[in-house]
């Protein structure tokens, strides 16, 4: 079986212009999340950046991408919205898309959801229960009980604006009373979409062994199938129509 090609993208700003997290994420979200997912021998693990040429993105890359993970926080903006479109239109091709944290406001996650993504979000780090809501999923899979803590996460709290999901694998409970949809699945043409919430820059969550084993599961889940391109349109018919 071929290897899953997996390109995980980052802002890159945070660890550059705060001391706390350069120091938490030396190596950047990306090579903290790399370099988990790079023990695996089965993927082929590459990261781009936003201030690379093309943000890392050009079309090469694009199409040497099976599943492209997703970390911006601060600078959405920044993002051209000629790159944000080609990503949107890999992933209708069949490329899978894993948006982590508060990639719930970048400009590919809120075009392929069509909605504001908007939430309730309280930023002073408190305890997060992860509820596994949906245990068959390969998402849930390896997860040794039915909940995980993840002991300082950002509060993300619902309403989040969302289309319904097509399944909804993990729901959070915070401290301060909030609920979230924390683990959101969706299809969009031949391409796979997993939302996962936590992932504050100011916390060590990436480095916590549950988080890795969901953005693990969430790389196979979310790999293309091998199928050919859609067609869309006039369609000839298979057989003469009597
Ligand atoms: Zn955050």
């Amino acid at each position: 079986m071929a290897k899953i090609r997996v390109t995980v993208w980052n802002e890159y700003r945070h660890e550059k212009r705060s001391e706390v997290v350069g120091d938490l994420y030396p190596e950047g979200i990306h090579g903290a999340i790399a370099g988990f997912l790079g023990t695996d021998a089965d993927l082929e693990v590459t990261t781009a950046t936003l201030d690379e040429p093309e943000h890392g993105l050009t079309d090469d890359v694009l199409a040497a991408t099976d599943v492209l993970v997703w970390w911006g926080h601060m600078a959405h903006h920044d993002l051209s919205d000629e790159v944000a479109e080609k990503v949107v239109k890999r992933v209708w091709n069949g490329m899978g898309f894993i948006a982590l944290h508060s990639a719930h406001f970048s400009k590919v996650f809120k075009r392929l959801m069509g909605t504001t993504c908007d939430l309730k979000w309280r930023g002073q780090g408190e305890k997060e229960r992860v509820w596994v809501v949906e245990p068959s999923h390969p998402i849930a899979a390896n997860l040794e009980k039915d909940y995980f803590e993840i002991p300082l996460e950002e509060m993300y709290g619902e309403r989040f604006d969302i289309p319904a999901p097509d399944e909804i694998v993990f729901m959070s409970w915070f401290a301060g009373g909030n609920v979230f949809r924390s683990g959101c699945c969706y299809r969009r043409n031949q391409g796979k979409i997993f939302y996962f919430q936590p992932g504050h820059e100011t916390f060590p969550t990436f480095f916590q062994k549950e988080v890795q084993t969901v953005i693990h599961n969430a790389v196979y889940w979310a790999a293309p199938n091998n199928r050919p391109q859609l067609t869309f349109g006039f369609h000839e018919p298979l057989e003469p129509i009597e």
